[in-house]
């Protein structure tokens, strides 16, 4: 057994950074922690939305990096794959630099310093090596990526990753869908949080 996991927005959760970063430049008034999602629609419906919407993206992947959190239960589940020796790999569609981020942080040292932060790579905590953390700068070259790691489950927060058409065949496809807001139907599981992902996956 080898389980792929994308990244951002499936571990690295962004709904606070998001919220903060559209505040800070006045974009939503001070409310509190909306979703990602009630950000961009807010932030698309303001004058230059889509391209405000961009450089807020820009701002959130590379300089408020280190602000993201960890998905609920993503912490559990990763602590039970260490613990039945179960494989991990994580692999992520994110390019180098971002194109609409002035700061032109690196996005890929970015990840990989929150991962470090946050445990990834301790052999107490989660475990994983810095090699099995794989960024694509592309869907196609990440499903490729999938293919050639032999995952046998892959878990992403994107249909659009199951539908590419080299998508192998023979890796369950496990959509993480906290809003429960993807489309139905499609030919994956889809779970609206990580312990249910852990059920299906290993049982109770
Ligand atoms: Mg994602």
């Amino acid at each position: 057994m080898r389980i792929g996991i994308d990244f951002d927005n499936t571990l690295a959760g962004y709904d606070r950074v998001f919220s903060d970063a559209a505040m800070a430049r006045g974009y939503i008034a001070a409310t509190g922690t909306l979703s990602k999602f009630d950000v961009r629609e807010r932030v698309r419906a303001l004058d230059d939305g889509e391209e405000k919407w961009k450089a807020l993206q820009g701002e959130v992947y590379g300089k408020r990096m280190q602000d993201a959190t960890m998905m609920p239960g993503a912490d559990g589940f990763l602590r039970t794959c260490k613990l039945r020796g179960v494989d991990v790999v994580v692999v992520s569609h994110k390019t180098e630099h971002g194109h609409h981020d002035p700061d032109q942080v690196n996005l890929r040292a970015a990840a990989r310093r929150w991962m470090k932060d946050k445990g990834f790579f301790d052999a107490d905590v989660f475990g994983l090596a810095e090699s099995d953390v794989h960024f694509e700068s592309t869907r196609p070259e990440k499903v490729k990526r999938i293919a050639q790691l032999g995952c046998t489950h892959f878990i992403d927060d994107l249909v659009e990753v199951f539908d590419e058409p080299a998508f192998p065949d023979n890796v369950v496809r496990i959509l993480y869908d906290p809003a429960g807001s993807a489309p139905h139907g499609g030919a994956f599981e889809r779970h609206t949080d990580w312990k249910d992902i852990e059920r299906a996956i290993f049982g109770s």
